[in-house]
């Protein structure tokens, strides 16, 4: 298809038949593969992905394998690193300091394993995370939900024989869900009644209310400690599943051959008990709600110990609720998201939503408990005006694509001049994603920023986000970068030429 608009397109009727419809243009690329190129009416692509057989599929995959990450050593170096560096976090956003004895103490890496009262502790607290996890599966299960479906499954139908997957969603209700069960339902035994002479004696109750959440901020580590475990289990045991279940689908990136590097990366794109899929509940439930329950547990604990909440306190708190909010109210974006389309449930994605995000982002209110910077309300200010400016930047941009995508013509994005691609999809060139490739991951970091800045000048611990954000969104834009180059070629390098800067404009 020959037709192309390039850079002063309209919304306009005629311009819409080009595009193909909207889910499989979002999300999906051309492979890495030696697989004839597609013919550009957009759809045909996936046809042709459909006829070619798992197995064959699966040899062209190892014998062109592009490693990331670093290959095998870097994926195993990144396996060992990032546990131990979350129980580091933990332990330093206590202490309020770097402290690089800890990490070869046996005691911080592993507290309380070196006694039996400690095993004991760390036992119940495994118990709590898979609590916590099995607690989230019920939500997902028994709240009503709509059904909403996938991309077109890259790769082919799934062994079922399915070309679009189908997900429950109910994040965000399961989000306001757990608020009230951990505020009104949380169940306890009590007695009531008094020891008398006469009267009847004191009965065991069972009774409802709030959960005693301090309890997170006393056992933090032992949490993190017990929750890294989990991952190791569960992605072991999704790795496995992946050689033993005939004809399953398997990530493009996950599939080298090379054992480490599988398990790192995943090797089975979508791993599903019946309609239960784990990379999509891992990604939004556990992890993300986890965060915005250890921040509160947080301002409990602070509440307790300074008898109020302070500015910091309550802020970082009210900024990260409403990032969480934000991603569980949006569920359905995630569904075109490279996580999900493209990237194996292997243990980068896991121990990332699990353990990494809920342990590692509420470092900030972990740090505020103790080391309080009481800011004045100049500085809060100055915060808030930071926090307002990101969210603009990540909403306005991720809204604007999205909006484009669903529908050119909406008057909000119709006088948007866009590229438009020989693959069928549009490529925006004005409005947000005209001043920089990459301006949501802008806004996104300095929201972050603004959330570290609430923590003050004493210690570098709580800025750790605002570092390993920056070190992220780089190579993720990198990543992303180098899949756009893959499946739309020149036209790619026709939006870079219209859109030089790739983060801030005329800077970088
Ligand atoms: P993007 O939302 O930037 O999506 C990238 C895709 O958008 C490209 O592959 C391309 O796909 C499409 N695209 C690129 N340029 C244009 C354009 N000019 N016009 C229209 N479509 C375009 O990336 P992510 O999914 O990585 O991030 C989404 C948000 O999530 C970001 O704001 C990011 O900051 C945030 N995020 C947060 C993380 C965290 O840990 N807090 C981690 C990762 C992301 P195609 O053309 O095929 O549709």
């Amino acid at each position: 298809m020959g037709l192309r608009n390039r850079g002063t397109g309209k919304g306009t009727k005629a311009n819409e038949n080009l595009t193909p419809p909207p889910s499989p243009g979002r999300g999906n690329f051309k492979p890495k593969t030696n697989s004839p190129p597609p013919s550009p009416g957009g759809g045909s692509y996936f046809e042709h992905e459909l006829t070619m057989a798992v197995t064959t599929r699966t040899a062209k995959l190892v014998s062109n394998f592009e490693y990331e990450f670093g290959g095998p050593v870097g994926a195993l170096l990144t396996t060992i690193l990032l546990p131990v560096v979350t129980v580091l976090l933990t332990s330093w956003a206590s202490l309020g300091r770097v402290d690089l004895d800890g990490v070869t103490d046996p005691d911080v890496l592993c507290p309380g394993c070196d006694e039996e009262e400690g095993r004991l502790t760390l036992l119940r607290c495994a118990a709590a995370v898979v609590g916590w996890f099995l607690f989230q599966v019920l939500l997902e299960r028994f709240l009503p939900c709509e059904i909403v479906e996938g991309g077109v499954l890259k790769g082919g139908p799934n062994e079922h024989g399915e070309r679009r997957l189908k997900y429950r969603i109910n994040g965000h209700l399961a989000f306001w869900a757990t608020l009230l069960f951990v505020e009104v339902g949380w169940p306890s035994m009590a007695q009531v009644g008094q020891v008398t002479r006469r009267g009847p004696p004191p009965r065991t109750v069972l009774q409802f209310g709030r959960a005693p959440l301090g309890l997170l901020y006393d056992y933090h580590a032992e949490l993190a400690v017990a929750t890294v475990v989990l991952c190791v289990v569960l992605s072991s045991y999704l790795y496995l599943r992946s050689h033993y279940r005939p004809g399953l689908l398997l990530a493009e990136g996950g599939n080298s051959g090379n054992p480490l590097y599988d398990f790192f990366m995943g090797r089975e794109l979508n791993p599903r008990w019946g309609s239960f899929d784990w990379k999509e509940f891992c990604e939004l439930r556990p992890g993300l709600i986890g965060w915005a329950l250890l921040n509160v547990a947080m301002a409990v604990k602070q509440q307790e110990k300074l008898g109020y909440v302070t500015g910091s306190m309550a802020l970082v708190n009210v900024f990260q609720f409403m990032y969480v909010w934000d991603a569980l109210y949006q569920e359905r974006a995630i569904l075109t998201t490279m996580d999900i389309t493209t990237d194996g449930f292997g243990f980068m994605l896991c121990f990332g939503d699990l353990a990494w995000v809920p342990f590692t982002y509420s470092l900030q209110a972990r740090y505020l408990v103790d080391h309080d910077p009481h800011l004045g309300w100049p500085a809060l200010g100055a915060v808030i005006v930071t926090n307002a400016l990101g969210y603009s930047i990540f909403r306005g941009a991720n809204g604007q694509k999205d909006a484009f995508r669903r529908n050119p013509s909406d008057p909000k994005v119709s006088h948007l001049t866009y590229l438009q691609t020989e693959r069928g999809t549009r490529l925006l060139t004005s409005g947000w994603w005209g001043m920089a490739r990459k301006i949501n991951y802008t806004g996104d970091w300095i929201m972050g920023l603004s959330w570290c800045l609430l923590c003050g000048a004493g210690s570098i611990v709580p800025y750790y986000y605002a570092i390993y954000f920056a070190i992220l969104l780089v190579h993720r834009s990198i990543r992303d970068d180098h899949m756009c180059q893959a499946k739309y070629g020149r036209d790619w390098d026709e939006y870079k030429r219209i859109v030089p800067y790739r983060f801030i404009p005329g800077v970088v």
